[in-house]
């Protein structure tokens, strides 16, 4: 096959689980228990299609100009596409649609079930890692955004913003982030360095869960 890289760069994306329909001898990959890629192996278990969705014109439109992605084979043809594991399709153009297949099954759960599978609060934040977590706060997304350190009652002003007013699943869909709101939202026993690396890898826990 052409692309070697092909299941680590699956593996490495947020959440991701994988199997093999020994029936079909498909390696799937999973989001949320919903496929998003296959690697179709034949029966000396070599590697002859990668399928994967794209928005139906979008497919459309790149089976046209590219011999080596046609209709999902074996798949919904509207919605799947395949690519010869042998072909021309450039690496960065399958990462592309690999990329775009995901963010396509992610984005149909519900907002609350994307920050859920994804394991981050609508700021990027992985509350399973924080050492309050399950003792002092039940996290972000359990207590919809009503955590302990905002007062009684009141939500995380971001989770306000973001999900109570603006009905986003992250702010990796607000073209403002970092923005006022964030820097204002700040945990006083932090320095500003903190602070600025916190930030940092909040927008990069979004970036590498391909939200942004
Ligand atoms: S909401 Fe804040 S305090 Fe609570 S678990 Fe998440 S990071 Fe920790
Ligand atoms: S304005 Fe700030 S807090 Fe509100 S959705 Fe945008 S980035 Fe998030």
């Amino acid at each position: 096959m052409k692309y070697p890289w092909i299941d680590e760069y699956l593996m490495a994306k947020h959440s991701v689980t994988k199997d093999l329909q020994p029936e079909w001898n498909w390696i799937r990959y999973h989001i949320g228990g919903k496929m998003f890629a296959a690697i179709l192996l034949d029966d000396d278990d070599k590697p002859y299609y990668i399928n994967f969705k794209l928005e139906p014109t979008e497919g459309e439109f790149m089976r046209k100009q590219y011999a080596d992605i046609i209709p999902g084979y074996y798949s919904n043809k509207q919605h799947w596409n395949s690519v010869r594991a042998d072909g021309e399709i450039p690496d960065n153009l399958l990462k592309h649609w690999l990329d775009r297949s995901y963010q396509l099954v992610l984005k149909d759960f519900s907002k609350a079930k994307q920050r859920e599978i994804l394991g981050l609060s609508a700021c990027g934040t992985d509350c399973s890692a924080c050492p309050l977590h399950g003792n002092m706060c039940t996290g972000c997304n359990e207590a919809c955004g009503k955590v302990f350190h905002c007062g009684e009652g009141k939500a995380c002003p971001i989770y306000a913003c973001c999900v109570n007013k603006h009905r986003f699943a992250t702010c990796a869909s607000c073209g403002q982030m970092p923005c006022d709101v964030w820097n204002a939202t700040r945990d006083p026993s932090y320095t500003d360095e903190q602070f600025r690396k916190s930030i940092e890898d909040r927008v990069s826990a979004l970036k590498n869960a391909g939200l942004v």
